[in-house]
């Protein structure tokens, strides 16, 4: 090749991209309340959705040849993804002429990882880590003379006899009634060069006891984002060592958290962000678990029933066995370049 051509080239290759990034601005995209939104028509045409007529002038339903199925409500901060509940950061736009918006933040850090391949190529799991919420001297919820901290126990040591006889090499926190430090839990977990840690925790309310009930699943919340509950649980908006790979986390949740609801039929409260101090500080992909509500009386004696923590920790085997295969390549679309 002539040195003039390959100056050339030299020169188209870096100059194009940079073009490229001053210059694509998708169709109709707006700004809501200081955040970039697109219309979700405009996405679902790039990456072959088509939309689903539900009859709901509230709601947009969209569908693609994998069978894939999102649907987003308006004003509302929870999307569904394939049958599950998924907090979004910022709420779903619709304005005066019927168009449905959504934040490209969204798109980008929740929606996009969870129906197309991961960009990274994936690490085999070999080492979980389960952390069973609280212990010692800290009993965590209180409910009717029933602890927290005895049922996290039970289920993360149910949990490890399943996981170990599908193979996997199980470290864990805690084995005993003892009290461990949040910040030892992940530095246990990045000492022991865990590959997925799993924080088991069960909850409770004050209000609407009898009506408050179902499972919630947590990963890390994206920088530049507000967690699904702010209040008094880290709301900053830094990076922290989990935000390194919180697009596996995010799908790690998922599919533990589609599992948890599937298998055992509790109602969906969806997977939720927060900085909590041990999704912040493990490196490896983590998910928290709030698996019911001790304050809901039907919900507690499940959880209270040994039978059910066996069903419930065979729904996260199942969850985790389908993260792993969902991080395998090709085993979901491509994004469509646009
Ligand atoms: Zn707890």
């Amino acid at each position: 090749m002539p040195p003039g051509k390959l100056r050339g080239v030299k020169f188209a290759a870096v100059l194009l991209p940079l073009l490229c990034a001053l210059c694509v601005q998708p169709a109709g995209a707006v700004v809501v309340n200081g955040h970039d939104y697109r219309p979700l028509t405009g996405w679902a045409m790039e990456n072959k959705f088509r939309e689903v007529n539900d009859g709901r002038s509230d709601r947009f339903t969209l569908t693609n040849g994998a069978a894939q199925r999102l649907v987003f409500e308006k004003n509302s901060v929870t999307a569904e993804i394939n049958g599950v509940k998924v907090a979004l950061s910022f709420p779903v736009a619709l304005d005066k002429s019927g168009v449905f918006f959504i934040a490209r933040f969204d798109l980008i850090k929740t929606v996009e990882p969870l129906i197309f391949s991961p960009p990274v190529s994936p690490k085999k799991i070999t080492t979980i880590c389960l952390d069973p919420g609280h212990g010692g001297k800290d009993p965590g919820k209180q409910v009717g003379g029933h602890d927290e901290k005895t049922y996290t126990l039970l289920l993360a040591e149910e949990l490890r006899r399943q996981l170990v006889a599908a193979g996997f090499k199980v470290v864990q926190t805690r084995r005993k009634d003892n009290y461990l430090e949040l910040s030892e839990r992940a530095s246990f977990a990045n000492r022991n060069k865990a590959d997925l840690f799993v924080c088991l925790h069960f909850n409770a309310t004050e209000v609407a006891k009898n009506e408050v009930a179902g499972l919630q699943t947590y990963c890390i919340t994206p920088v530049g984002a507000s967690s699904t509950e702010a209040a008094g649980r880290g709301a900053g908006h830094s990076m922290c060592a989990g935000n390194r790979v919180e697009a596996k986390s995010l799908l790690a949740a998922y599919q533990v958290h589609r599992a948890l609801v599937k298998n055992l039929g509790a109602n969906d409260r969806s997977v939720r962000r927060a900085r909590f101090e041990v999704l912040c500080e493990t490196t490896m992909p983590a998910v928290y678990i709030e698996g019911g509500y001790m304050t809901n009386p039907v919900e507690a004696k499940k959880i209270y029933d040994a039978l059910y923590r066996k069903q419930m920790a065979a729904a996260i085997v199942r969850g985790i066995l389908n993260y792993q295969k969902s991080t395998a390549p090709s085993a979901l679309p491509k994004k469509q370049k646009p």
